[in-house]
């Protein structure tokens, strides 16, 4: 019998203000070929782009789909389906954060130090985990995605103002686009 051709996914980044990133993700019904390839292909990008973590919303899709990697080893490549935040521990830390969907914008943002997940892996087994430090504000920035909350919702008045400029160019670049896109 001849191989099944392996389903070949490739994302482009959804940036800021796209609708998408607004939207309250669906969890994910089928655990299936798609949904791998889904995450392969969430992961190139991800490391193509330089990023330590990517929500599926970020690539355009509305799914509870993130993807993480703290260090860029591949044996720390974790991915988690309809992942829910259990609970949030520790002290509240600032950390300076940046995100895809906000091209050379970075922000203090702060956050509790841990967190205590309930997810799935891309094979449906349902999994729970502790996650501390670095890994903990990556799976709590790129959780809200997933809630359509964004870093520009948790910046500083302060940071707000500091990237106005920038901000007010990624709408622009959105108009822009949006308004090339209607016309074809
Ligand atoms: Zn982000």
């Amino acid at each position: 019998m001849p191989d099944t051709p392996q389903e070949k996914l490739e994302f482009t980044l959804t940036l800021y203000p796209e609708p998408v990133l607004r939207k309250q993700a669906r969890p994910v019904a089928a655990f299936d070929e798609h949904l791998r390839a889904t995450v392969d292909a969430m992961f190139e990008r991800m490391r193509a782009s330089q990023g330590v973590g990517l929500a599926a919303p970020q690539v355009g899709l509305n799914q509870r789909i993130l993807v993480l990697n703290p260090s860029g080893e591949p044996q720390d490549d974790l991915a988690l389906i309809n992942v829910t935040i259990l609970e949030r521990s520790g002290p509240l830390t600032s950390f300076e954060e940046g995100c895809l969907s906000f091209p050379d914008i970075y922000a203090e943002v702060k956050r509790p130090q841990r967190c205590r997940i309930e997810a799935w892996t891309p094979q449906g087994e349902r999994f729970e985990r502790e996650f501390d430090g670095f890994t903990s504000r990556i799976v709590q920035h790129e959780y809200d995605h997933l809630e359509g909350v964004l870093l520009v919702d948790r910046m500083s008045p302060a940071d707000k103002a500091r990237h106005r400029a920038a901000l007010a160019a990624l709408v622009e670049r959105y108009k822009a686009r949006s308004l090339s896109g209607a016309r074809k």
